[in-house]
């Protein structure tokens, strides 16, 4: 293809992704910003292959694999899977990274001088950021599909061992500049060995962070992911590849930022991981004798929200793996009617993604007008007459607030027990995803309907 043409495509394309992150910003352009994602993700593509003049069987081959498995995966996910899936793609994008670095290297290089050493560190980077993603990325993906615990794992002297970690991966790019330097195809074995490095740092990173802090982690590997895509971009010199991974670094920097705001936490200690966690001695401290749990039947729970006015709708991770966000739209129309004000509250980590309840809702089509952020509601909860928690815990714990040494201590939450009657539906009285006991549950004016969430708001509805 003309390379006027490409490049006017790749600017293209540039737009369409800028618009496409501007569109997922809010929920009613979301749908649109998707739109404008794949038509520039398809420009870039077809460009991209126009320009490809050799081995343009492997590219067919590559692309018919590679398209095959991305549609199988994405057809058979389950919505409560997803978290886990775009966890293992980050990894794709870090294995990438580290093949084309490697591909890059062994290829050899017609650059010399100052522009061997820039081009042999942009290789190492990329090699680096990618093997950090693809490992990190991969112990989280078993962390959030339950393979692995999500407990902390903090060794001693953890800080240490990867302030050891960084300043061997800066020797050994020195030493790596200095071997590719003096030819002769030198430089694999410290580009191996920082490898092997990189890759323990992205295992040792995720595994010390406890579980309540992982939403950070998800985003910052979604933006190291960027990062390693942008590297790569310069390794093979592609300005789309360049721009489209800064975008995503960036953007996922800043969810980063976003994500930890919303939990109180500092970005760095999080990534230095442990800070703020406690193996759990607290834990177990709370999980002593906390009381009796008063539990409610379904028709009751219909009753109670019939006789109310104000309704708080809270859902967390349980909604998910029970769908039932379908028949809690049934529940808030049939409300509604009875002109009773229903609102939903959403916290920034509720679920296993970002935004994971939002895209729930927002497949049930509940209106965007009635979805309200933690910030926007919290200050309420005095005037609610029910809130109705659907499988959330960690989300609704206030003990979050009143105990220093919880894993969660200082995270906002939802304040719901301010609220006059809280109803919390859950299958039984295990705790959430950062391991803790919940004192909501024993609060005087908690009542808990126990069951899978989606049958337990069937019965509901059908008293209603
Ligand atoms: P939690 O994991 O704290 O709690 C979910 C609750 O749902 C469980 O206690 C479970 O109790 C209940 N549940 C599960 N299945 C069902 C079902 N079918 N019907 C009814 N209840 C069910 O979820 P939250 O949303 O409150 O909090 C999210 C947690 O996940 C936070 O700790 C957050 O840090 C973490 N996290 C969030 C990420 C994000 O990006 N949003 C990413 C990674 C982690 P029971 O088994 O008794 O039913």
């Amino acid at each position: 293809m003309n390379p006027g043409i490409v490049t006017v495509s790749y600017i293209g394309a540039t737009i369409l992704f800028i618009l496409a992150l501007g569109g997922l910003s809010n929920q009613e352009t979301a749908r649109r910003g998707n739109i404008y994602g794949i038509i520039g993700m398809f420009i870039a593509l077809v460009a991209t292959i126009a320009g490809v003049t050799a081995n343009i069987g492997i590219l067919v081959g590559g692309l018919v694999i590679g398209g095959a498995v991305g549609l199988i995966l994405a057809k058979r996910v389950q919505m409560t899977e997803m978290p886990e899936l775009v966890a293992i793609l980050h990894s794709l994008v870090g294995l990438a990274a580290v093949l084309v670095g490697f591909a890059n290297f062994l290829g050899g290089s017609h650059h010399s001088g100052v522009e061997l050493t820039i081009h042999d560190i942009e290789t190492y980077l990329g090699i680096l950021i990618g093997a950090v993603t693809f490992s990190g990325s991969i112990i989280a993906f078993g962390k959030l599909s339950g393979k692995i615990t999500g407990n902390p794992m903090l060794i001693p002297g953890r800080h240490w061992f990867n302030l050891g970690l960084l300043v061997a991966s800066i020797y050994i790019c020195k030493m790596f500049v200095d071997q590719s330097a003096a030819g002769h195809g030198g430089g694999l074995t410290p580009l191996l060995i920082m490898t092997g490095i990189a890759l323990l740092f992205g295992i040792h990173m995720v595994m010390a962070i406890g579980g309540a802090d992982m939403p950070v982690v998800v985003s910052m590997l979604n933006s190291y992911s960027g990062w390693a895509a942008a590297a790569t971009g310069f390794m093979l010199n592609n300005d789309l590849l360049i721009v489209t991974g800064a975008l995503v670094g960036s953007s996922g920097a800043i969810l980063s930022y976003i994500m930890c705001r919303a939990m109180n936490r500092k970005f760095l200690s999080v990534i230095a991981g442990g800070f703020g966690t406690t193996s759990g001695s607290s834990a177990s401290a709370e999980e002593g004798e906390q009381g009796e749990v008063v539990a409610m039947e379904a028709h009751e729970v219909a009753q109670l929200l019939k006789d109310s006015k104000e309704v708080m709708i809270i859902p967390g991770y349980g909604m998910a793996v029970a769908q039932a966000q379908h028949i809690v739209y049934e529940i808030t129309k049939a409300l509604r009617a009875k002109k009773i004000n229903v609102r939903f509250g959403i916290h920034p980590v509720a679920g296993r993604m970002p935004g994971h309840m939002n895209v729930l809702l927002a497949e049930a089509r509940v209106p965007y007008d009635i979805v309200y952020e933690m910030d926007e509601i919290n200050d309420d909860f005095p005037n609610i007459d029910v809130s109705i928690v659907i499988g959330a815990n960690d989300i609704v714990n206030p003990s979050a607030q009143t105990d220093p040494n919880s894993p969660i201590a200082g995270m906002p939450v939802m304040e719901c027990w301010k609220g006059q009657t809280t109803v919390v539906l859950k299958r039984g009285m295990a705790t959430g995803y950062a391991g803790v006991q919940n004192p909501l549950f024993f609060k005087e004016n908690t009542r808990m309907l126990f069951g899978d969430a989606g049958k337990s708001l069937d019965e509901v509805f059908k008293s209603l």
